[in-house]
């Protein structure tokens, strides 16, 4: 059997115990964009070509390892992490100083 991957569908197989119980025994296929759990290769291929091989944008920040986003919107919000890397858990907002998020911090109590 040949399971040679591709450059771009890239395959882990995962086989926990829970998993592999749960499918009996057999390998089960993580998609490494989405960690989504799949019985069968076929089936992970099939998913990443329909839902990550679309127009994917890349960070463009260098030594990044995100696989992408599907909208600009999403990586925009990626990229600021690496330059705000302060970010509020309750709005968009972000920071490059930790000072300056416990500053905006106080606005939501
Ligand atoms: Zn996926
Ligand atoms: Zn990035
Ligand atoms: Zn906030």
């Amino acid at each position: 059997m040949n399971v040679t991957a591709t450059k771009e569908l890239r395959f882990s197989c995962v086989s926990t115990k829970q998993f592999t119980i749960a499918l009996q025994n057999q390998h089960v296929w993580k998609c490494v964009y989405c960690n989504t759990i799949f019985g069968r290769r076929g089936g992970l291929r099939r998913h990443v070509q329909m839902v990550h091989m679309q127009m994917m944008h890349k960070c463009p920040i260098e030594n990044c390892t995100h696989p992408g986003y599907k909208c600009t919107k999403a990586l925009n919000a990626h990229v600021r992490t690496h330059t705000r890397p302060f970010q509020c858990d309750r709005c968009d907002a972000s920071y490059t100083r930790k000072a300056d998020l416990q500053n905006h911090l106080t606005l939501h109590n």
